[in-house]
């Protein structure tokens, strides 16, 4: 799928390959897809959604009960949602920290971020131990200011992760920023060790290989068209077990009942061409840190194992009655919006050709706060809402609900809780996003407020957040 994106940019963004699920299967193609499932059947617990989510789960159930049967059922294929799409930030933030201090105090949220550390920590671990392919590169996470008002949100932000304990993060001035990434503009910048660079879809293919042969079953092309205690209905059949786990995050708001669980919420990308040894000396980036900026409307980026630049951010952040996915296909709108971040970013590839755009969706609680839950009455169980901080908390999420479920089901007779499920993120009830129009009103004005925000604090190199994206965080809830 070609589209010519044409209009001042000289002819980089023609022929961009649009959709395509994404440029992370642009070299291997498409996996194979696993057998449907054919007809009723039962097991120990049945996990919907074969993203991040879902397959760390069955990974830990199965290592630490190996006798227990585990199934997962996955509407397209592995990878097909924001696990096989994402900008590959393997990095230690999660969505709600600090709401989660105001409700349970800051040493809670404490013990909240030093677990998603160490989930860093245990993913890079996990993959080494089981040979997972996914071009792991632990250079941290850098994060830009290029305007006055970023550089004192980063100088703000940089001192809110230290107070939750973040010691060994560093903050840059604008030569050190250069010594790592030349960035232009860049004044200053924040950077962590607690990060790395990931290629997403091997990421999500080898630990579905790896899941399968601990002996997961895993059933493709199988959409779940209700959830219901005891049970996950098919087109094809139903599979019945005690404990069914939704982790089926942006996609959430198709199911029966779920329409205003989780807001689905767009983010999009682009892969340029590879860059030249030459441009690349230009550029710096040795570190291969993963990228990002301290605006409103944020961008994330990485450099690929391949040599390009992926760069992301909010294209079109929501659609209409909460519907999701064309296979990743993106705005030319968007698309070009992403190639202006990429060319004030970096100047000297501006004649750079962009080869690949894509989108995909992330889950948005109402209060912007990712959780874990098991429901000991039902047996139902959910973890998500990472907003666009999963590719981590996923991990952490798997570890919780294998806990839970053991608890639950007496497999860990002599605990009642475990580290990991008294973390202030398990169990957490929200309420339910508003209605249409509402919902789409509420989030179109957040977004272009945010836009305004930026354009306008890089205009007057105001000091400080303007008014208004204050006031856009205000009405998101955040
Ligand atoms: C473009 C983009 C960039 C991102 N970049 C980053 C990043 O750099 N770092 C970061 O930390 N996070 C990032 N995120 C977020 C991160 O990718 C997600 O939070 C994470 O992958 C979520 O994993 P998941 O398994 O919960 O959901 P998903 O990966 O979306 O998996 C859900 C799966 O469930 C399946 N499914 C849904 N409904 C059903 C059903 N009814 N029946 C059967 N199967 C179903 C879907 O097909 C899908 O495969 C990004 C997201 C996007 C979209």
């Amino acid at each position: 799928m070609s589209s010519g994106v044409t209009g001042g940019t000289h002819g980089v963004l023609d022929g961009v390959v649009n959709g395509g699920i994404a440029f992370w299967y642009a070299d291997d193609g498409l996996p194979a897809v696993r057998e449907p499932l054919a007809g009723d059947a039962s097991a120990d617990v049945v996990i919907v959604g074969g993203g991040y989510t879902g397959l760390w789960t069955a990974y830990y159930l199965k290592k630490a009960a190996p006798d227990l049967a585990v199934t997962v059922l996955e509407q397209r294929f592995c990878g097909y949602g924001a696990s096989g799409r994402n900008g590959g930030w393997l990095y230690n933030g999660i969505a709600g920290r600090d709401r989660y201090a105001a409700l349970h105090g800051h040493e809670a949220a404490v013990r909240l971020q030093r677990a998603m550390n160490e989930t860093v920590d245990e993913i890079v671990r996990v993959v080494a131990e089981e040979g997972i392919d996914a071009d792991v590169h632990r250079g941290g996470v850098l994060e830009v200011a290029r305007t006055p008002a970023q550089l004192s949100r980063l100088k703000a932000f940089h001192a809110h992760e230290l107070s939750y304990g973040e010691h060994d993060r560093e903050l840059y001035g604008a030569r050190e920023t250069a010594e790592r990434v030349r960035v232009a503009g860049a004044v200053g910048s924040s950077w962590t060790p607690h990060g790395a660079r990931v290629h997403p879809a091997k990421l999500v293919k080898g630990l579905a290989a790896t899941v399968e042969a601990l002996g997961v079953t895993i059933h493709e092309s199988t959409p779940v068209t209700e959830i219901a205690a005891g049970r996950a209905v098919t087109p094809y059949g139903t599979v019945r077990a005690p404990y069914v786990l939704r982790c089926t995050e942006g996609f959430t708001a198709a199911l029966k009942g779920e329409k205003r669980t989780w807001l689905p919420m767009n983010s999009s990308m682009i892969a340029t061409e590879p860059l030249t040894q030459e441009q690349w000396a230009a550029v710096g980036w040795q570190g291969r840190e993963a990228l990002g900026d301290m605006a409103h409307a944020y961008m994330y980026a990485q450099r690929t194992p391949d040599g390009r630049i992926a760069l992301g951010g909010r294209g079109v952040p929501y659609r209409f009655g909460s519907r999701t996915d064309n296979d990743g296909r993106t705005r030319p709108e968007t698309i070009r919006a992403l190639h202006e971040i990429l060319v004030a970013f970096f100047p000297a590839l501006a004649g750079l050709r962009v080869e690949h755009a894509w989108s995909g969706v992330l889950g948005v609680p109402r209060d912007w706060c990712a959780t874990v839950t098991l429901d000991r009455a039902t047996g139902l169980g959910w973890a998500g809402g990472y907003v666009g901080s999963g590719v981590a908390t996923a991990n952490l999420a798997a570890r919780t609900l294998r806990d839970l479920v053991r608890l639950d089901s007496g497999r860990q007779p002599e605990a009642t809780a475990t580290d990991l499920t008294t973390l202030p993120w398990v169990g957490h009830k929200v309420r339910a996003w508003e209605p249409e129009p509402l919902r789409w009103l509420g989030v179109q004005a957040m977004y272009a407020t945010y836009r305004t925000a930026d354009r306008r604090e890089t205009r007057h190199h105001a000091p400080t957040s303007s008014r208004l994206a204050r006031l856009a965080d205000r009405v998101a809830g955040r």
